[in-house]
């Protein structure tokens, strides 16, 4: 009974920290340049363009940096 308690005591902490814990990765939008590249190579969907500039979803990135790579202009950074 008590291991059980502490297993789902670890559960929540995990889940609470993983809830809390945004995303670091950011579009510098002088350097965008709205070339879309960095859409197609996201596995998660959370880049978008708006207003000609791209725009990260903190909610959807998992900071995999596939973006970062993918982008020409050094446009997307890790602000770690
Ligand atoms: S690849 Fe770079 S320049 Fe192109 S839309 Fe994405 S962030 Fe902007
Ligand atoms: S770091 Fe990964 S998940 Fe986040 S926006 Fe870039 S490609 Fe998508």
């Amino acid at each position: 009974m008590k291991i059980k308690l502490i297993l789902v005591i670890i559960i929540l902490a995990a889940i609470s920290l993983f809830a809390i814990t945004k995303s670091n990765i950011f579009v510098e939008s002088n350097s965008c340049v709205g070339c879309g590249d960095c859409i197609g190579v996201c596995p998660t969907n959370a880049i978008e363009i708006i207003d000609g500039k791209a725009v990260i979803d903190a909610e959807l990135c998992i900071d995999c940096e596939i973006c970062i790579t993918s982008c020409t202009y050094k446009a997307i950074r890790n602000n770690k």
